[in-house]
């Protein structure tokens, strides 16, 4: 579905001299209904149909791959129509409070160009930007596969959503529209390893959607050797950034936070995320890390994610620590290497 974004639909069928009604129809029939097959497309006559088909191919993704963790959590590897393949993560609920909530994290671009230390994703380098179509299709895969409606999703696969932020934000405005998947935009997470220019985009955005922020360390000659490619955004920067993304939208964005033993969970660690917290409306999500082949990272010892909990909370920064899903398929954050289409080729 490489080139039938929203707008491009529209457009596409007005170049044919179709009323935008017509556009309409068919967006449903995909984006509500996952249908991409024209020939189900009922409502619209035969003739359409088979001009549709011939003129605007749809070639919906295929999926080449599933795993089914233990936990529930289910993998997808999908591949579009040029062979290019991305990872795509459901998990549903496992707490009872929570038990309607079906997640779905899918990926924004085939590969990642940011080389973080700790992720899989980084070690095969980029490939190319996702269109928003085909950041959507992703959802409703999943959706079809397990047969309920998905509550809320996060753009936390493979990529960076804020280097391809005009397709991921026509992506999300599908998802939140109300004729077509209609997801909250509170239920809607972009998670960015801190691009400053499409934090201040993401700001001016009407919708409430919810923003994380990749922090992992909050002293910049760690950070910098974590995540090599955002050297050149400094976190003075980044902070100031996240203050004018507050101020003007009132939300609260999250921090996500790797504990790596001997990396980034020293004492003056913890000083310098109180630090940067400081003054700040966030949540930090303290997480465990999941092991990546070839990597010699390990997670912090237990004790130590409890003393960093329990001293955020002591400083009145909301601190969650995370349980991670899905492993046991490398289905877990920095886990999305594509095994089976590298094993493929
Ligand atoms: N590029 C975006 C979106 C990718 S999601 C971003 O950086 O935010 C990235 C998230 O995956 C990270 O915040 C981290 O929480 C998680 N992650 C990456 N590698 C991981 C690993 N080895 N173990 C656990 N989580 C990891």
């Amino acid at each position: 579905m490489k080139q039938f974004s929203q707008s491009e639909v529209v457009r596409l069928l007005a170049e044919k001299g179709l009323p935008k009604f017509r556009a309409d129809q068919v967006l449903q029939w995909m984006y509500q209904k996952g249908v991409f097959d024209y020939s189900q497309m009922t409502n619209l006559s035969k003739a359409l149909r088979e001009e549709l088909a011939e003129s605007f191919p749809l070639a919906p993704a295929e999926e080449i791959d599933k795993r089914i963790s233990a936990d529930g959590t289910r993998k997808y590897v999908l591949r579009y129509e040029d062979g290019a393949c991305v990872e795509t993560v459901a998990m549903p609920s496992t707490e009872n409070s929570q038990k309607d909530r079906l997640s779905v994290c899918f990926s924004t671009q085939v590969g990642c160009a940011m080389a973080c230390a700790f992720c899989a994703t980084g070690q095969g380098g980029f490939t190319r930007n996702l269109s928003a179509g085909e950041m959507v299709e992703q959802i409703l895969h999943a959706q079809k596969d397990i047969g309920e409606r998905i509550t809320n999703v996060v753009a936390m696969g493979q990529g960076e959503p804020f280097l391809n932020y005009d397709n991921t934000i026509e992506a999300l405005r599908i998802i939140n529209n109300k004729k077509f998947l209609g997801i909250g935009a509170r239920h809607i997470t972009v998670s960015t390893c801190g691009i400053i220019k499409g934090i201040d985009q993401f700001a001016n955005e009407p919708e409430q959607f919810t923003l994380a922020i990749s922090l992992h360390a909050a002293r910049q000659e760690v950070r910098d050797k974590l995540m090599p490619h955002v050297a050149s955004q400094p976190l003075p920067q980044l902070k100031k950034a996240l203050e004018r993304y507050i101020a003007k939208t009132n939300r609260r964005p999250s921090f996500e936070y790797l504990l790596m033993q001997g990396v980034n969970d020293s004492k003056q660690d913890l000083e310098a995320l109180l630090a940067f917290c400081d003054g700040l409306l966030c949540h930090v999500n303290l997480l465990p890390l999941n092991e990546v082949p070839g990597s010699p990272l390990k997670p912090a010892a237990p004790q130590t994610v409890r003393l960093w909990t329990s001293t955020l909370g002591e400083h009145h920064i909301e601190a969650t620590l995370r349980k991670s899903r899905g492993s046991d398929i490398a289905g877990a954050c920095g886990q999305l290497k594509n095994t089976i289409w590298k094993n493929l080729s």
